[in-house]
């Protein structure tokens, strides 16, 4: 079913609120199997809004509104809303009375005007806001369908989960099944190419690819009558999906890198140590954002400057022979590091996180050493980029694939 949003709110066309409602709608509508055809906004002005609503309807039968619903008089989404389907106002006594609660609980008067909030289009399902005053409601009629949504983005999120999704699943023709793909060491194009007889002549399932920071992502989504259906074609798609690229796969269940590191460390009973330079601890942050993360992480060392990388066991001459972004610095940081923690894998970075690096060398450029039973080893990155917040998170991705390689027992792959 096609499916169209109208924002509105003079605020959005100023430019003072960005319209996050659409985005959230749009995104939310595409999961559930809807097609978002257009996205439009328009200021608090009756006719244009009258306007907007026969154009969104000429094209397709489902139309979002968000803003307008409070008690104030430019508040008048509602009122078109229900006079272009033609509908009657009745006063809806749960809102009226939930509002003279509102009111009293806070000790405070109920101006007149509150009142407004209170009247809903005959016939519609109202869609009651305990996060707010203003209700939401979803008025179908000759197959047509408009749920109107309070501004405020909290509400209107609340007003989602408590009854929007729920009455739009049931006027879905199809349902949508959808799972996400996430792999690493290979970019959009490349994995495009690899993926292309599949993606090619794709009707169902749709493939989608996404470039993430660092990292890409797969879309593989169904819409079948039946969902059932729907999740046996997509998960066979991942299937064959997996023949072709299965080595860049780290998770069908779009869980982040870390997550999966974690949970394989916890799987093995390992620990895991790092010894940091220019990521200033990012990778132990990283693993410590995943719950559980204590039967994990034995230890983590920032050791910023060069007498620390000293202090903590690498010796003076390798840093003075080599540099302190080096290959055998990097090595010489992990066997510090294993020497100094119980843990069995220790991973160490150092590099330039940029703008500035020392002459003759890269922003972007790092090394990174581990240590894994009889694996020791330095892998080289360099990402010709001069964004120091973008090399940070991206070295971090990268100590976070090493582990994972090395979990993986894929130690021989490791560049
Ligand atoms: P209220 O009862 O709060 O008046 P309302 O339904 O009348 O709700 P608006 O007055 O249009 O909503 O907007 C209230 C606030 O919600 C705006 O000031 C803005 O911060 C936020 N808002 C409105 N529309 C959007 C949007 N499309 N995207 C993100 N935020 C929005
Ligand atoms: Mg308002």
């Amino acid at each position: 079913m096609k499916a169209s949003i109208i924002a509105v709110g003079t605020e959005l066309l100023f430019g003072q609120t960005v319209n996050t409602n659409a985005t959230y709608l749009s995104e939310n509508l595409n999961h559930m199997g809807f097609d978002v055809m257009y996205h439009f906004v328009v200021g608090d002005n009756p006719q244009r809004l009258k306007e907007k609503l026969a154009d969104a309807f000429s094209d397709t039968d489902l139309v979002l509104l968000t803003g307008g619903l409070g008690p104030t008089q430019d508040d008048l989404t509602k009122e078109m809303v229900a006079e272009f389907m033609g509908a009657e106002m009745y006063l809806d006594q749960r809102v009226a009375d939930d509002l003279r609660d509102f009111f009293k609980k806070r000790g405070g008067h109920m101006a007149e005007n509150n009142y407004k909030q209170a009247y809903l289009p005959v016939g519609c399902t109202p869609l009651y806001n305990a996060s707010g005053t203003a209700p939401g409601f979803a008025l179908s009629k000759n197959g047509k369908t408009a749920i109107c949504f309070p501004g405020p983005p909290r509400e209107l999120k609340w007003l989602w989960e408590h009854g929007a999704r729920q009455y739009l699943e049931q006027l879905a023709d199809k349902k949508m099944y959808y799972r996400i793909i996430r792999t690493i060491g290979i970019g959009e194009s490349d994995l495009e190419m690899l993926l292309m007889p599949l993606i090619d002549g794709q009707t169902d399932p749709t493939i989608a690819t996404y470039a993430k920071e660092g990292e890409c992502t797969l879309r593989v989504a169904s819409q079948r009558k039946d969902s059932e259906d729907a999740k046996l074609a997509t998960d066979e798609m991942i299937d064959r999906i997996k023949e072709l690229a299965g080595k860049f796969i780290y998770s069908t269940d779009d869980e982040d890198l870390n997550e999966v590191v974690v949970k394989m460390l916890k799987d093995k009973g390992l620990l895991i140590s790092s010894a940091e330079s220019c990521t200033g601890g990012g990778f132990a942050s990283s693993i410590t954002d995943v719950p559980g993360a204590s039967n994990v992480l034995h230890s983590s060392y920032v050791t910023y400057s060069e007498d620390a990388k000293v202090k903590m066991g690498v010796p003076a001459a390798v840093i003075s022979d080599y540099g302190v972004v080096s290959k055998e610095t990097a090595l010489a940081m992990a066997e510090a590091l294993k020497k100094h923690t119980e843990a069995d894998i220790c991973i160490s970075v150092t590099g330039y996180a940029g703008p500035d690096a020392d002459p003759g060398r890269d922003a972007g450029e790092a090394y990174i050493g581990y240590v894994y039973k009889e694996y020791k080893g330095v892998a080289r990155v360099h990402t010709n980029r001069n964004d120091r917040r973008w090399n940070r998170n991206y070295f971090v991705l990268r100590m976070m694939r090493t582990a994972y390689m090395l979990l993986s027992g894929r130690a021989d792959e490791l560049e």
